[in-house]
């Protein structure tokens, strides 16, 4: 056979055979891609990534995460006058206030968590948590506070779930569900992903993520931050299927008298909770692992890590307020 002809049959085949290959390929090396999404919805950063074979799928997809992260917000934001949970905060203490059975059901859960936490997690924290302001440097006045600790008790809050009711049995009382509804709202968009379909995914928000199964064939990492250190991660957390939250006195706060006044407040006391700088908790769901790193980081070392080694499928990283870390006693078996 010459090589100089210039079609052979055999080199047509080849070609034939190529280009079978090529068109089998291309759709999806030209369109299967990693699809990141990020926006500031609930008062921080949003991402999503996660692998799709065709890119208008990927991205309706990252779309529909940040409209649920909208919804849950515009649901649950205590900071917009007519969403259904400033209803309630409107409205409770004088009359049971009929909510959608998912505030409903956010709010029994967020109080399940203060009974297993002794009441480190509570939601009337709100009602101190009123009157701080870390933007403009604004704490409460010793009058103020001591009017609104009474108020401050999960107990003040009553769910009726036949009538799809919640009512405050103490004046002054208000709920925020600030340390538990963004790990909610990551929940409810892994599941969204699920159920397209999706096989690798990572959904955060600010300190709140949650991930389906590897990127490029590997866990995931997530970094806990250095507490005292803008760019510093003290170590990488290798998550597969996995949820991790991280609770810090450095994501909101003010300083004065060499005091740091930050949002996490101890429901005892109404004041910002001073026993650590960080607290990372990692298990199966971002609305448990949120509601905990909020209530370790109140509880402390200690109480902290005895409850968490209590828990099933449960870890923890505790950065105490010397700096020192401490990690829960299954940690290890993070592969
Ligand atoms: P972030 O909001 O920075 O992700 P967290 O998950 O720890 O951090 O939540 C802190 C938020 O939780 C606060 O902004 C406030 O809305 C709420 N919160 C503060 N103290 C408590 C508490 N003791 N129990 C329940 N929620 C709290
Ligand atoms: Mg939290």
């Amino acid at each position: 056979m010459s090589t100089h002809q210039p079609i052979s049959p055999c080199m047509t085949l080849r070609n034939y055979i190529y280009g079978i290959w090529l068109c089998l390929l291309l759709p999806h090396a030209a369109l299967a891609d990693w699809h990141r999404e990020e926006a500031p919805v609930m008062g921080t950063q949003i991402t999503v990534e996660l692998w799709h074979e065709e890119a208008a799928r990927g991205k309706a997809l990252t779309a529909a995460v940040l409209d649920e992260m909208h919804r849950i917000d515009n649901l649950m934001s205590s900071w917009k006058p007519d969403s259904e949970l400033s209803r309630v905060n409107a409205r409770a203490a004088q009359e049971p206030v009929t909510v959608s059975r998912e505030l409903l059901g956010l709010v029994i859960s967020a109080l399940a968590f203060s009974e297993a936490t002794g009441g480190a997690f509570d939601i009337t924290y709100a009602s101190a948590g009123k009157y701080y302001d870390y933007r403009k440097g604004i704490k409460p006045t010793v009058v103020q506070l001591e009017q609104a600790l009474p108020a401050i008790d999960y107990r003040h809050v009553k769910v009726d779930t036949a009538s799809s009711t919640i009512v405050f049995i103490h004046p002054g009382v208000r709920i925020d569900l600030g340390g538990i509804a963004k790990g909610y709202a990551v929940d409810q968009s892994i599941a969204i992903l699920r159920k397209a379909g999706i096989d690798n995914a990572l959904v955060s928000a600010g300190g709140d993520t949650r991930v389906i199964g590897e990127r490029w064939g590997r866990a995931w990492k997530v970094g806990i931050r250095d507490p005292r250190n803008r760019d510093g991660v003290v170590t990488m957390i290798p998550l597969k299927d996995l949820a991790i939250s991280t609770s810090g006195d450095y994501e909101r706060y003010f300083e004065e008298d060499g005091v740091r006044y930050h949002h996490i407040l101890n429901p005892g006391t109404g004041q910002s909770s001073s026993a650590v700088h960080s607290a990372s908790i990692i298990g199966s769901n971002a609305t448990a692992t949120d509601a905990l790193s909020t209530s370790i980081f109140v509880m402390g070392v200690e109480k902290g890590l005895q409850l968490i080694d209590s828990l099933p499928d449960t870890e923890a990283v505790i950065i105490d307020n010397q700096g020192r870390m401490h990690y829960s006693a299954g940690l290890d078996r993070l592969d």
